[in-house]
């Protein structure tokens, strides 16, 4: 049985103190994490506050990005090996506003992926087509490739642990959510690519997020979906009631 897994990406907002008023709000609120995981991806000034939350509450962490080697003379990244001391659990790869803003192949998210197994944290995968290549009838076959690519060299093992985020680019920040039914058919494309590179149980283990302009109003409906395993949430999960609807759809 996989766990649902409820990610929010806060991208570039909220300070420390915006964070900290957040986590107050929350307190106390957030499911059991054996019905429902909660996780936040935050910048990196505010991980500390998260991760200082989390050892009395049923938060899970997660930075936004992090650099492939540990460290060294890289002006502006972060070290993964820093981020697992200090003690986050994901790291999110991939994210389309990463490949698209900030040059990112799929062979850097590659090994962003070695990088964050080998300090003994988790990824979560994005991958996702444009509104263009959906419309020439090829996302699957563009969202197959950015999979295999990203899972290139990763054992069984490290695949069924890890999770892989389906984030259409054209319902990212857009309110334009792919339909239910169109976010299981990738999902499910998703969990068959990765059964053709591993096997069955790495592909009944591994969890498959959707991500898209997930609200509390569609949550339920897309986790009805047998292969949609949790969402990540951008804009809605930044107010504290609204993240704590998405936490706890199934209330
Ligand atoms: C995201 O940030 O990954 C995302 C899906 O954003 P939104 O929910 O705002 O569409």
């Amino acid at each position: 049985m996989r766990t649902p897994i409820i990610a929010g990406n806060w991208k570039m907002n909220k300070n420390p103190q915006e964070t900290q008023d957040f986590l107050d709000s929350i307190k106390g609120k957030l499911p059991d994490p054996s019905q429902v995981e909660s996780v936040i991806a935050a910048p990196a000034i505010d991980l500390n506050a998260l991760v200082w939350f989390s050892k009395d509450e049923p938060l899970k962490t997660a930075a936004e990005n992090c650099y492939f080697e540990d460290e060294g003379a890289f002006t502006g990244e972060t070290s993964p090996k820093a981020l697992s001391e200090m003690g986050l659990n994901y790291v999110v790869i991939g994210h389309s506003e990463r490949r698209d803003y900030f040059h990112e192949t799929d062979e850097d998210i590659n090994k962003k992926a070695k990088a964050i197994f080998k300090n003994n944290m988790l990824p979560i995968i994005c991958c996702g087509e444009s509104l263009e290549t959906r419309e020439a009838g090829k996302e699957v076959e563009w969202v197959v490739g950015q999979i295999k690519a990203a899972l290139n060299g990763l054992t069984a093992d490290q695949v069924s642990k890890s999770v892989i985020a389906y984030e259409p680019i054209w319902a990212i920040g857009t309110g334009k959510t792919a339909s239910a039914d169109q976010a299981q058919e990738m999902c499910h494309e998703i969990r068959e690519a990765v059964k053709n590179l591993y096997d069955e149980q790495t592909a009944e283990n591994v969890r498959i997020q959707y991500g898209g302009s997930v609200k509390p109003a569609n949550v339920e409906e897309l986790m009805s979906k047998e292969d949609i395993d949790g969402g990540l949430v951008g804009g809605a999960s930044m107010d504290p009631e609204s993240f704590l609807q998405l936490v706890n759809y199934k209330n």
